[in-house]
């Protein structure tokens, strides 16, 4: 398959609002459920393990008109909740059996009381990722909770995994996050033959898809940009930081792009990379996963920092990893953890000279100018001073 016909199956998929593929998904497999779960970080392993199908609920970006979702939120809060609830109240998640709610910030956690009183019929379950640095304290309550969590989602789908099953999903999602990382390395060396409107498409795709197939679709886009290099372009090398919760739309993805700009790292969709080094499989499988997770969860917002000077370092660190010229803050207007550590983690940036731009996105902004204007004229000023 060409990298033209995987990209458009990828943009099908984020298309489409009514989630046929996961309804299609269910209709071959008689018996069958699937499980949403909204940003950041939900132990998908779990949901594969008891033969459900993972759905990753990303709003309705620009593509949906709100119209009961507003009824529900303040003016002043972000927009990922209004349009959650507006796919719900459309029926558009109405082949969910299940919804998770990580804990990402009081609005999902508020959102998951919402959906307990709307869909009392559906299984709904607010799940508290551990905020202590303490491993002593984090693994043994993380395991807890994922034993809990197992048993709930083994109750729904009729069927308790066995070790050997929960290893075998755990090794699965080991090979995604292994791919992924060959995608983000990919793109870091050769950003000109990885566009991340492409990369974001698939994994756009594979929030909606079973992860085995995810596989497949990511190694069928290997094999095609070996087939069908790009031209390498005169342009920036940014980070993007702030977006890994409500998405940006993709028109502003591309505009970045466009701008001059090859983004060689991003925190979109985090959560399909939360693990940053393979869970290990020999031993208990709740274990294994919950200490992965104290121990190795990606720096990001929504994970508390107890060393003061751990904000500070962490975009250099990841600047100088990315081998990226500058940075910029892309935050969803309202959202409380990313803003609220957007200053640390500027103040940090600016302390080794590294160059920032800062701006806020809806997900459903449909004006990119002044995006273009501020990401064209950084990426100008990036090559004419550098650093200076
Ligand atoms: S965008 Fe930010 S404030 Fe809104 S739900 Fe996500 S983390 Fe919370």
């Amino acid at each position: 398959m060409g990298r033209e016909s995987i990209i458009r199956a990828a943009r099908e998929i984020y298309d489409d609002l009514d989630f046929q593929r996961v309804r299609d998904w269910l209709s071959q497999k008689p018996g069958t459920k699937a499980v949403g779960y909204l940003p950041v970080y939900a132990p998908r392993e779990l949901i594969h393990a008891c033969g459900l199908l993972p759905v990753g609920i990303h709003g309705g970006g620009d593509r949906v008109e709100i119209i009961k979702g507003d009824a529900f939120y303040q003016s002043y809060i972000c927009h990922l909740p209004r349009s959650v609830v507006e796919l719900g109240q459309s029926g558009r998640l109405d082949m969910l059996s299940g919804m998770l709610f990580p804990s990402t910030c009081d609005v999902i956690r508020n959102l998951s009381g919402m959906w307990k009183m709307l869909y009392p019929d559906q299984y709904v379950r607010y799940i508290d990722v551990p905020q202590i640095a303490t491993p002593e304290i984090a693994i043994p309550f993380w395991e807890g909770e994922l034993r809990h969590l197992l048993n709930d989602l083994a109750k729904l789908s009729g069927h308790h995994p066995s070790e050997d099953e929960l290893r075998a999903s755990l090794g699965l999602y080991n090979e995604v996050r292994a791919a992924l990382r060959e995608l983000y390395e990919l793109r870091r060396t050769r950003p000109w033959d990885v566009p991340t409107e492409e990369l974001y498409l698939l994994m756009r795709a594979g929030e909606s898809i079973p992860p085995e197939d995810f596989l497949a679709m990511i190694q069928s886009y290997f094999r095609a940009i070996d087939d069908e290099p790009n031209r390498p372009r005169d342009n920036s090398r940014v980070i993007v930081v702030g977006s890994f919760c409500e998405q940006p739309p993709l028109g502003l993805i591309k505009t970045i792009e466009r701008a001059g700009c090859y983004v060689v790292d991003d925190d979109f969709l985090i959560g399909n990379r939360f693990l940053t080094e393979d869970v290990e499989l020999s031993g208990d499988p709740l274990s294994c996963l919950a200490e992965s997770f104290v121990r190795d969860a990606v720096a990001t917002s929504v994970i508390y920092e107890a060393d003061p000077h751990g904000k500070r370092s962490e975009i250099k660190d990841k600047v100088d990893a990315a081998g990226a010229d500058g940075v910029i803050f892309a935050a969803a207007s309202f959202c409380d953890p990313a803003l609220l550590d957007r200053p640390m983690l500027r103040t940090g940036a600016e302390a080794h000279d590294i160059p920032c731009i800062a701006f806020k996105f809806s997900e459903n902004s449909g004006q990119f100018q002044q995006f273009r204007e501020q990401a064209g004229t950084f990426s100008d000023s990036i090559k004419l001073w550098g650093g200076a």
